[in-house]
């Protein structure tokens, strides 16, 4: 298990806290989330093309860029999330459709940048969720990516703190289940990597109750013993 440091984390809200932001930075929330020992894909916000195509160059291509706005919330609904560039020159014109395409979407939107992030290969996606429900106070939320939770609402709840036979039962009773076990011959996904990110995520939000929700939405997970990888996280706070 990677170590969970309670004091980044509080430095990391306290931050926001005191200028009165209610929605964590993209970096914020990914450098919170590495804090507290969940898998991030590698992220870093580019304030210039040529900074983009810097740090693209330091992780590797391919590469995705994302806007990095407090005010588009669904990057890709506002055509914000461009992924596998594969070269310099793929980076440079994405970024600048990006900013073009954000700019049409609101125009008066706060653009910090363009966050640049390593390309994860296709694997099943999850989303994790934490609230704080006003009767039961800190709870989990585990579903499948895509339609399965915008459309089927095929979810699970469980009230953190989670014990792994929780996290387990809450993977397993949700209805796509099959899709992580392994279909068809399909190799089963990282069901235990999932288990530790419910854990932890379950932790985070009883310990840390200025936390009102948490979206992390995807979650790539890769085939058994490999592990997952959140690319898209969001923290709002009370
Ligand atoms: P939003 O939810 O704001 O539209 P996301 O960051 O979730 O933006 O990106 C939209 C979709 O793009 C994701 O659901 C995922 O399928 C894909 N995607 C995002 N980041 C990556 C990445 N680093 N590697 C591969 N695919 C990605
Ligand atoms: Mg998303």
């Amino acid at each position: 298990m990677l170590a969970m440091n309670k004091k980044d984390v509080e430095q990391i809200l306290g931050l926001a806290a005191r200028e009165g932001r209610h929605l964590l930075l993209e970096n914020e929330a990914k450098g919170l989330l590495e804090c507290w020992g969940l898998p991030v894909a590698r992220t870093q916000l580019a304030r210039s093309l040529d900074e983009a195509v810097k740090i693209s160059n330091q992780i590797g291509f391919p590469v995705v860029l994302k806007i990095a706005s407090p005010d588009i919330i669904h990057k890709s609904d506002a055509k914000c999330v461009k992924v596998n560039l594969g070269s310099e020159h793929e980076v440079r014109s994405a970024f600048e459709e990006i900013v073009a395409n954000a700019k049409a979407y609101k125009q008066d939107a706060n653009i910090l940048g363009v966050v640049v992030q390593e390309f994860v290969p296709k694997a099943r996606e999850v989303i994790v969720g934490a609230l704080q429900d006003p009767s039961f106070g800190p709870t989990v939320m585990f579903g499948m990516g895509g339609i399965f939770v915008e459309v089927l609402k095929d979810v699970s709840f469980r009230l953190a703190p989670l014990t792994p036979e929780d996290a387990r039962e809450m993977i397993s009773e949700i209805k796509g289940y099959p899709i992580l076990a392994g279909v068809r011959g399909e190799k089963p996904a990282d069901i235990e990597a999932l288990v530790e990110i419910l854990q932890k995520v379950g932790q985070l939000a009883y310990e840390f109750t200025e936390i009102a929700e948490m979206d992390l939405n995807p979650i790539f997970v890769f085939d058994k013993g490999e592990g997952a990888k959140i690319v898209d996280a969001r923290i709002v706070l009370k």
